[in-house]
């Protein structure tokens, strides 16, 4: 026995260890491994830590891909960081948009882009805002932001699995927000914890970055992508909170549906 033991891959020991998809409420066994961050955020794929995987199901995971790839491109296109992007990295990524997402693809591709001052701090600064169809964050953003909640509850909470009784808030912020200053600088502040990433001695926080806290009530995740985007993910086990908020974007899950928007 100790053989077959020892023969078992890096892959399959994890998936002993937690056997359960994290992302559709904890009843359907896991067989697959997914990355919280995803690895397509970081350019060669050079991952910060080993640490941030988690489990699911084949059909939790079934698309997660052109999320992930989706989600890497729109917050690029808006950065003012990493005018340094190696082109071979964007190249690959802009035709994994284009065959995987071809909607989301003519979304970014067709947004009118114009260069807007900002005063930061004293200092003028530039970025370039777009204007997107909202198709991008309907079909495409808030579902992966969505999946990244679930994802990192699991990580941060012990292994613990979201239920099905929980809804997830999603609230993007981008460039225009810190113009009108409505982005949830006091919340970002006040939030316990940093989550570190590192691809070897290199810090990734430029590239994906995030801070969160989980009480027993409620829990929070703001994610920073590039410099372009934050998503605040609002983390509520008790809905009759959610309930009140008809305009709030919430997303619930299930065995059956897996992640998807309450309506
Ligand atoms: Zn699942």
């Amino acid at each position: 026995m100790g053989d077959i033991r020892e023969n078992l891959t890096r892959n399959e020991r994890f998936l002993q260890k937690h056997p359960w998809c994290c992302l559709c409420g904890g009843s359907v066994a896991a067989t697959t491994i997914e990355h919280a961050p995803p690895k397509v955020f970081f350019i060669n794929k050079e991952v910060p830590a080993a640490t941030h995987r988690v489990p699911a199901c084949a059909r939790c995971n079934n698309g997660s891909g052109a999320l992930d790839q989706v989600a890497a491109l729109a917050s690029l296109i808006q950065a003012t960081v990493h005018k340094d992007i190696p082109d071979k990295y964007m190249d690959k990524l802009i035709h994994g948009v284009k065959n995987n997402a071809y909607d989301a693809f003519l979304a970014i591709a067709n947004g009118s882009s114009s260069d807007v001052l900002l005063r930061v701090d004293g200092k003028v600064d530039s970025f370039s805002k777009v204007e997107i169809n909202p198709i991008l964050y309907t079909n495409w953003l808030n579902p992966w932001a969505a999946k990244q909640a679930y994802a990192l509850y699991y990580l941060h909470s012990d292994g613990e699995i979201l239920p099905p009784t929980s809804r997830v808030l999603v609230q993007w912020y981008t460039n225009e927000h810190v113009v009108d200053e409505s982005t949830p600088d006091t919340l970002l502040r006040s939030l316990r914890h940093y989550g570190e990433l590192r691809q070897g001695v290199k810090n990734s926080e430029l590239q994906y970055s995030y801070k969160w806290q989980l009480d027993k009530e409620l829990g929070c995740f703001i994610l920073m992508l590039q410099d372009s985007h934050m998503v605040m993910l609002g983390i509520i086990h008790n809905t009759e909170q959610s309930e009140a908020n008809p305009d709030w974007t919430l997303f619930s899950t299930n065995a059956e549906r897996g992640i998807h928007l309450v309506e």
